[in-house]
């Protein structure tokens, strides 16, 4: 039975599912994995974003979360979670954890979640935040996320939520043959694309480009 809470969320629900139809000659997805839109459509994304914005929570746009951040596009999120095939029993690699919410669509769909969040005051907002909501099952600690996270290394999928230069290669060292990486890779702002990486079982790498997308840039904290 729906309830007025439920109305925005179903009308996000559609504009994704109309938005993965209308980029389905790039991504090669018609529809997504059902858990990833069940899991997605769990998390209410209203308390993910800042005060006073609850109003354009479920619109289907990227928002400022301070810092010269963004929580990314609802639509972006979903189609992320599902190229990197989460499973029960996956360890996920989150890189950018920005308010959280990214994380929390995951924590309903694999076993752990660390993420790594280079700007100490929103990976402690995120920290305070996700256990406050009781998603138990996300790490979150402050780094860069260039190196990834070695001591829990390797990840069943690593997801990264900005744009890099190039993939970093710890990431692709820290990715278990088998898993997926989904990251956004280019220099400028209007160059960028969402790139699906493979590690295959013999170790051998194979990528290719999802998606034209816009991403904040992944920083390099020794050059700041
Ligand atoms: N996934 C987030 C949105 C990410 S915005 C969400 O769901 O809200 C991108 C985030 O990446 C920002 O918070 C930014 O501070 C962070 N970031 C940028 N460079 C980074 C780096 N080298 N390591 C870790 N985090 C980084």
């Amino acid at each position: 039975m729906n309830n007025i809470r439920d109305l925005p969320m179903e009308r996000l629900l559609e504009e994704i599912r109309t938005d993965v139809r209308e980029t389905a000659y790039l991504t090669g997805r018609t529809t997504l994995d059902p858990r990833v839109v069940d899991a997605f459509s769990r998390v209410s994304r209203h308390a993910f974003v800042p005060d006073g914005m609850g109003a354009s929570a479920y619109d289907n746009h990227p928002l400022p979360i301070g810092h010269g951040q963004t929580i990314s596009q609802p639509y972006i999120v979903a189609l992320m979670t599902d190229l990197i095939c989460p499973r029960p029993e996956h360890v996920v690699l989150e890189v950018g954890t920005g308010s959280g919410y990214q994380a929390a669509v995951l924590s309903g769909l694999v076993h752990r979640v660390y993420s790594v969040e280079i700007i100490q005051a929103l990976a402690e907002q995120a920290r305070a935040r996700l256990g406050r909501l009781g998603y138990g099952n996300v790490e979150v600690r402050v780094g860069n996320g260039h190196l990834g996270w070695p001591e829990h290394a390797p990840y069943d999928g690593i997801l990264v939520t900005a744009a890099a230069e190039d993939v970093p290669a710890a990431l692709l060292e820290q990715l278990r043959p088998g898993g997926y990486m989904a990251i956004p890779v280019g220099l400028s702002h209007f160059a960028q694309q969402l790139k699906l990486i493979h590690k295959h079982l013999d170790g051998s790498i194979e990528d290719h480009n999802v998606l034209p997308v816009v991403f904040v840039p992944l920083v390099d904290a020794t050059t700041q």
